[in-house]
């Protein structure tokens, strides 16, 4: 739809924008460094106006993979109970945080407490990430003795890309929550929210997914070129290093834009899998050990010529798992936030057993089944997925690796100054 098609939208935008600079009565111009006075009465057009405001960002290539969406047998949101583990394993971590290091008096109590989730997919997760967040935040309001009247109101984000499926997560919102949503449709890689409008940014099982695959990994003339592989676990140090620099350069963005959007005193919690330190290379994690598994099946269809040896090549999992290390330096790179805690928390090595193989092979699928059939073709799912699932189950002594959760806390500086 064109607005020349439609006189009256543009008529109705051209009177919207004449009436909003009659009103609001102040320069346009914002390099004269004039105070901006905003009488009460125009507050309300102030907001409108910031609301339909696109920031201007420098857009980095950006591809989405969604999870499985809807509530079918290969969805996220019956998939994902390893990923609600992690959530639950932290779950004492960050309340801790929380109530020792967010100071609320930096908050006027009359404001909305806003707290995003960022990488939220359609599964229950999300909401009890949440409410863990919410408990120990309203825990320290309560703690101040305040009227219940000045208590806040709580409005919660909850983010991921638009092709996730916010119709299942909407549809299944806690009935009794005691907050205000709004889904925001977008990468984190970019800048989402206005200035200093959040106080708590929670992040679990998300940032390891990379923005796009660096280019020289599917160029066959340079080093990278990740020939025969999908993924770079036991791939050649410059396929390693490529990966690795994506990962920093999606970090530095990552950082950059919340830097911008956390509030002076805010909080980011996250949490990210594999996360072991650096040097312990002997570690099997358990995402790498995955990936490997299902690396070698696409490897022998290509081999029975399912697929094409090109259509191989051409493949990698847009996933890095960094270390304490890279995220401590990522920080520090982008100046902005303190570390108030890094840890590195890991269960015990899991047997695999015909149960859980299964449940493994359905939460990968549940996971990476998008992107494997935009690349592959959606007929050859199935078949892929019972050999990894048989992969799982036949090999004996295979162990699953060591599955370690990354937490990463961080505190907005109270400088507003931005690197
Ligand atoms: N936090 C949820 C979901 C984890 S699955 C849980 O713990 O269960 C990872 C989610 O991150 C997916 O829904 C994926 O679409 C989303 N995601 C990956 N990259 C993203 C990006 N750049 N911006 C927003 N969401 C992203």
């Amino acid at each position: 739809m064109t607005s020349t098609a439609y006189p009256v939208v543009s008529q109705l935008k051209r009177s919207f924008a004449s009436s909003l600079t009659q009103r609001l009565a102040v320069p346009n111009d914002r390099s004269t460094g004039a105070t901006f006075r905003i009488p009460p009465g125009k507050r309300s057009f102030i907001v409108k106006a910031v609301q339909s405001y696109k920031v201007p960002t420098e857009m980095p290539a950006i591809e989405a993979y969604p999870m499985n969406g809807g509530h079918g047998i290969y969805s996220y949101a019956k998939n994902s109970y390893h990923q609600g583990q992690a959530i639950h394993a932290v779950k004492e971590l960050i309340k801790e945080e929380i109530t020792e290091k967010l100071d609320i008096t930096m908050f006027p109590s009359s404001d909305t407490f806003r707290i995003v989730d960022m990488g939220c997919s359609a599964g229950p997760n999300t909401f009890f990430a949440v409410q863990n967040v919410l408990e120990a935040v309203e825990k320290k309001y309560q703690g101040q003795g305040l009227d219940h009247c000045r208590l806040p109101e709580y409005q919660v984000f909850f983010n991921d890309h638009s092709s996730n499926d916010f119709n299942t997560l909407f549809t299944s919102l806690p009935p009794n929550r005691n907050y205000y949503v709004a889904g925001v449709p977008g990468s984190f890689h970019v800048r989402l929210f206005p200035e200093a409008s959040l106080h708590i940014v929670i992040s679990s099982y998300a940032i390891q997914w990379i923005s796009h695959i660096p280019k020289e990994l599917v160029d066959k003339s340079s080093p990278a070129w990740n020939k025969g592989r999908t993924y770079y676990a036991h791939a050649g140090v410059e396929t390693i290093k490529a990966y690795a620099d994506q990962f920093a350069k999606d970090m530095d963005n990552f950082l950059h834009f919340r830097a911008l959007e956390v509030v002076p005193g805010g909080m980011v919690l996250l949490t990210i899998p594999g996360g072991r330190w650096d040097g312990d290379s002997d570690y099997q994690i358990l995402p790498n050990t995955l990936h490997d598994l299902l690396e070698s099946c696409i490897v022998d269809m290509a081999k029975k010529g399912i697929i094409s040896e090109e259509k191989l090549d051409s493949f990698n999992v847009p996933q890095y798992f960094p270390s304490p290390q890279e995220m401590e330096a990522a920080v520090k790179r982008n100046g902005s936030f303190c570390i108030e805690r890094i840890e590195c928390l890991h269960d015990e090595k899991k047997q695999a057993n015909p149960k859980e193989a299964r449940a493994f092979s359905s939460h990968v699928r549940a996971g990476l089944e998008f992107l494997l059939s935009e690349h592959f073709g959606h007929e050859i799912m199935d078949e892929l997925f019972d050999s990894f699932t048989r992969k799982i189950e036949e090999n004996e002594v295979f162990d699953l690796g060591v599955a370690f959760k990354l937490l990463v806390v961080l505190k907005r500086n109270e400088s507003l100054l931005i690197n």
